[in-house]
C-alpha cells in the first residue's frame, strides 16, 4: 500500500515525563517520528517544512508512544539524542 497523504514535516520539540526530543511532526496527521529511525535534518531541517515521504520508519501519535519506542533502541543512541531534565545531579568524589 502506498501512502497517499502528502506530509508536511515540521521541527517540533516534545517533551513527556521528563524527556525532551527534538523531532519531526507531520502537519497533516500530527504523526511524530523517531529521531533515531530517520535523520531528521533531512525530513525536517531547522526552520523548513518538507513534504518528504518516508517509508518503512515508525511513526507516533502520541510522544508518549516515541518515548517508549525510543526506549528500546538502547542507552547508548538514546543519551545522545535526548537529554534529560536537569535536577538530579550530585557531585561524586571530590
Ligand atoms: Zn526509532
Amino acid at each position: 500500500m502506498a501512502l497517499s497523504w502528502e506530509p508536511r514535516w515540521v521541527r517540533v520539540k516534545v517533551k513527556c515525563g521528563g524527556i525532551e526530543v527534538t523531532t519531526c511532526k507531520d502537519l497533516s496527521t500530527n504523526l511524530l517520528l523517531c529521531p533515531l529511525c530517520v535523520d531528521i535534518n533531512k525530513v525536517c531541517p531547522e526552520g523548513k517544512e518538507t513534504n518528504i515521504s518516508v517509508e518503512d520508519v515508525p511513526t507516533f501519535f502520541t510522544v508518549e508512544d516515541l518515548i517508549n519506542h525510543m526506549k528500546t533502541h538502547g542507552s547508548h543512541r538514546y543519551s545522545k539524542k535526548i537529554k534529560p531534565v536537569k535536577g538530579f545531579e550530585r557531585p561524586e568524589g571530590s
